[in-house]
C-alpha cells in the first residue's frame, strides 16, 4: 500500500511465518493495510526499509524509555558482548541487577529474572498458588498478562484487538480457575471472593491498565483491593510489565502508594532485550526452587547481554530521577496540543494519560473499564492511524494500546505530532 520493499518482505514473510509476523498486532490487521518493515531506529525516530522516517510512539511497545539506542546502552552491550553471550552460570551482574531493583522498588525484597513478561506473570501466579495451596485467581476484563493459557480469557492487547479475547486452545480446566472481575469495580471483586471463599490464590491486575488502551485506576479501588487481599490472605500481584519504570522509578505502586505482595516486570527492565522479572515478599519468593519446592527455571534467564542492557537503563534511571519530570512535561505538552486540536474541531474524545503513557479513544464517554473502552469507534481509529502514518507519525496499529513518550522526543517532534494530529482528525471527521 505504501511502499514497495515492505510489501515484498511481507508477502515473503507470510509464506514462512503465521500471518507474516512474530506477534499479532504488528500485522496491522485491525487497522488494515500492510505492516512496515523497519530498518533502524535512532533516538525518537525509526527508518523503514523504503527510506521513510517516522517519529516513533510505539517504543517497541514500551521498553524504549530513552528512545532508540541511547549511548549508555550501546556501550554497555558492546562491553558485555566481549565476555560471551551466555554462561548458564551465575554472574556478578545478576546480583547487581537484583539489588538495584530492590532499591528502586521498595516492595521487592527478592526477585528472579526471566525472559519475557509472559514468563514473569505465569511464574508469579504459580508461586502464589504454591504458596497459598489454592488454585483459582482473579483477573480483570481487558487486562493483558501475556499469553499463558489461563490469562487468555477476556484478555486485552492483541487478543482484544483481533476479536479473540478468549483463545481457542485454552482448556475448560484452565478457564475454570480464572475468575473475571471488572476494572475499577470493587464490588465485582467482593462478589467473586464470597462465591469462591477460601479458594482464591491471587488477584492479578495492571495497576494502570495499558492493554485496553490506557485506563487509569481509582486510587480508592486499588486501596480496597489491597485491603481485601490482606483480609482474605489472597496474594495481590501487580503486573507492572508496562508501568514498571515507565510511570515512575517505583512504578504504579509508588504513584498510588500501595504495596503488592508480588510484582511482575518486563519491557523497560530489559531496555529492548528480552527480559522479564517477578519479585516481592521474601517469605513468598523463598518458596521458589532451589530454596523452596515451587519449580521455576530458565536456560537463558539472567542472560549477561540482557542484564547489561537492563542494568544500564535502571542505573540511568537511578542517577537521573529528573527524567520523570521531563517525561511528564513532554507528555502533558502533547496532551494539551491534542486537546486544543479537538476543541478547534468541536470534538471531545477521551484522552487518558498518566505520565508518558497515553491513549485517545474515539468516544466522548469516560473510559474507566473494558466495557467503556470497547465503545471507542475503532474504524475511526484505523483511519486516524493511517493519516498519522502518512504524516510520519508511527502510533500503535490498534486502538487498545498505549502511546509512549520517551526522553528522546524533542519539542520539534511533538509540534510535528500535534500538527499531524489536527490534520488527520480534520481529514477523517
Ligand atoms: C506486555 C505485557 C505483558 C507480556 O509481556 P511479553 O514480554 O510480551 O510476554 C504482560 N503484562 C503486561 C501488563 C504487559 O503490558
Amino acid at each position: 500500500m505504501y511502499i514497495k520493499k515492505s510489501e515484498e518482505l511481507f508477502n515473503e514473510a507470510k509464506k514462512y511465518i503465521p500471518g507474516g509476523v512474530n506477534s499479532p498486532v504488528r500485522a496491522f490487521k485491525s487497522v488494515g493495510g500492510n505492516p512496515i518493515f523497519i530498518a533502524k531506529g535512532y533516538g525518537s525516530k525509526m527508518l523503514d526499509v523504503d527510506g521513510n522516517e517516522y517519529i516513533d510512539y510505539i517504543s517497541s511497545w514500551g521498553p524504549h524509555l530513552f528512545g532508540h539506542n541511547p549511548d549508555f546502552l550501546k556501550s554497555a552491550l558492546l562491553e558485555a558482548i566481549e565476555a560471551s553471550t551466555s554462561f548458564g552460570a551465575p554472574t556478578e551482574l545478576e546480583v547487581k541487577m537484583a539489588k538495584l531493583i530492590t532499591e528502586l522498588v521498595p516492595s521487592i525484597e527478592m526477585i528472579r529474572m526471566v525472559n519475557s513478561g509472559t514468563e514473569a506473570t505465569m511464574s508469579a501466579v504459580r508461586v502464589a498458588r504454591g504458596y497459598t495451596g489454592k488454585e483459582k485467581f482473579i483477573k480483570f476484563e481487558g487486562c493483558y498478562h501475556g499469553h499463558a493459557d489461563y490469562f487468555l480469557i477476556k484478555a486485552g492487547s492483541g487478543a482484544l484487538t483481533l476479536g479473540v479475547p478468549t483463545s481457542p486452545g485454552v482448556t475448560k480446566g484452565n478457564a475454570a480457575d480464572t475468575l473475571l472481575a471488572d476494572y475499577n469495580n470493587i464490588n465485582s471483586v467482593k462478589e467473586l471472593i464470597i462465591k469462591n471463599k477460601n479458594e482464591i490464590a491471587a488477584v492479578i491486575i495492571e495497576p494502570i491498565a495499558g492493554n485496553m488502551g490506557v485506563v487509569i485506576p481509582d486510587k480508592e479501588f486499588l486501596q480496597q483491593l489491597r485491603n481485601i487481599c490482606s483480609e482474605e490472605k489472597i496474594i495481590l500481584i501487580f503486573d507492572e510489565v508496562m508501568t514498571g519504570f515507565r510511570v515512575s522509578k517505583g512504578g504504579a505502586q509508588e504513584i498510588f502508594g500501595i504495596k503488592p505482595d508480588l510484582t511482575t516486570f518486563g519491557k523497560i527492565i530489559g531496555a529492548g532485550l528480552p527480559v522479564g522479572a517477578f519479585g516481592g515478599r521474601k517469605d513468598i519468593m523463598e518458596m521458589i526452587a532451589p530454596s523452596g519446592p515451587i519449580y521455576q527455571a530458565g536456560t537463558l534467564s539472567g542472560n549477561p547481554l540482557a542484564m547489561s542492557a537492563g542494568y544500564s537503563a535502571l542505573s540511568y534511571i537511578k542517577n537521573h530521577p529528573e527524567i520523570y519530570n521531563q517525561l511528564e512535561e513532554k507528555s502533558s505538552y502533547l496532551e494539551n496540543g491534542f486537546r486544543e486540536n479537538m476543541k478547534k474541531l468541536n470534538k471531545n474524545f477521551v484522552m487518558n494519560r498518566i505520565g508518558s503513557m497515553m491513549c485517545m479513544f474515539f468516544t466522548e464517554q469516560p473510559v474507566v473499564d473494558y466495557k467503556s473502552a470497547v465503545k471507542s469507534d475503532t474504524s475511526l481509529y484505523s483511519k486516524y492511524f493511517h493519516e498519522m502514518l502518512k504524516r510520519g507519525i508511527y502510533l500503535a496499529p490498534a486502538q487498545f494500546e498505549a502511546m509512549f513518550v520517551s526522553t528522546a522526543h524533542s519539542s520539534e517532534d511533538m509540534d510535528k505530532t500535534i500538527k499531524a494530529h489536527y490534520e488527520s482528525l480534520k481529514t477523517i471527521l
